[in-house]
């Protein structure tokens, strides 16, 4: 199964993708988590990406695209992928087709996460992230069973640097300017999966699912 998730920060890509990427067997690949490594391993791509990371804005096309091409040209793509946070606007979706094309791989589903702007400010403050296995937390809503600890692997759960009141006006004003077009793209395409994200995790995962599977392009 070859997929994308696309919805708002803070409408719940990172949470879904950890089940979807076990319910099907597939890598997980967050352009998000690959440029927050690049900035851990201190990479040339890394300190270029934090400079834009840092100020709630998007990577450059040109470094993102190849680092997609790269991921997903490796062997265990070719049975699957769950892709997160990528594509970001029309030209990265015009990429992506151009990549799969070359590689000879067909899109299955490209699932939208619908939310509205002030749901996610308020998840994106309260958002926790565990650093083991990914899995998001709130610390209003969805709490840890002991602080700071993920209730399922025992990792330490971390806040990301750019969930901060300050950048989340300009991340949604991007995804809303540059992100949301990418859903008409992939209307058209037929592949386009649309689920409302303001619902339980398990409920979302659930709906995700169901219209996966029932969808004829599939
Ligand atoms: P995410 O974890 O998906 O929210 O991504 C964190 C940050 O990484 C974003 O706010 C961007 O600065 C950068 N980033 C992730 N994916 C992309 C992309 N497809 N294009 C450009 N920048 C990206």
């Amino acid at each position: 199964m070859h997929l994308l998730i696309m919805g708002a920060p803070g409408s719940g890509k990172g949470t879904c993708a950890v089940e979807l990427k076990n319910h099907y067997s597939i890598p997980h690949i967050s352009t998000g988590d690959i440029f927050r490594k690049a900035i851990s391993d201190k990479t040339t791509t890394g300190l270029l990406a934090q400079s834009y990371i840092d100020k709630g804005q998007l990577v450059p096309d040109e470094i993102t695209n190849q680092i997609v091409k790269e991921r997903l040209s490796e062997k265990d793509c070719q049975k699957g992928f769950l892709l997160d946070g990528f594509p970001r606007n029309l030209e990265q979706a015009k990429a992506l087709s151009n990549i799969l094309n070359e590689l000879n791989i067909k899109l299955d589903a490209a699932i939208n996460l619908e939310i509205e702007d002030k749901i996610v400010e308020e998840r994106i403050v309260n958002r926790r992230i565990c650093s083991k296995c990914g899995r998001g937390y709130n610390i209003i809503s969805l709490k840890p069973k002991i602080e700071g600890i993920c209730d399922v692997c025992g990792g330490s759960l971390y806040q990301r640097k750019d969930d901060t009141k300050e950048t989340i006006e300009e991340r949604l004003h991007i995804y809303n300017n540059q992100t949301k077009p990418i859903i008409t793209y992939y209307n058209e395409l037929g592949i386009l999966v649309s689920v409302n994200s303001n619902q339980t995790p398990q409920k979302v995962i659930e709906d995700i699912i169901n219209q996966v599977n029932s969808n004829d392009n599939i």
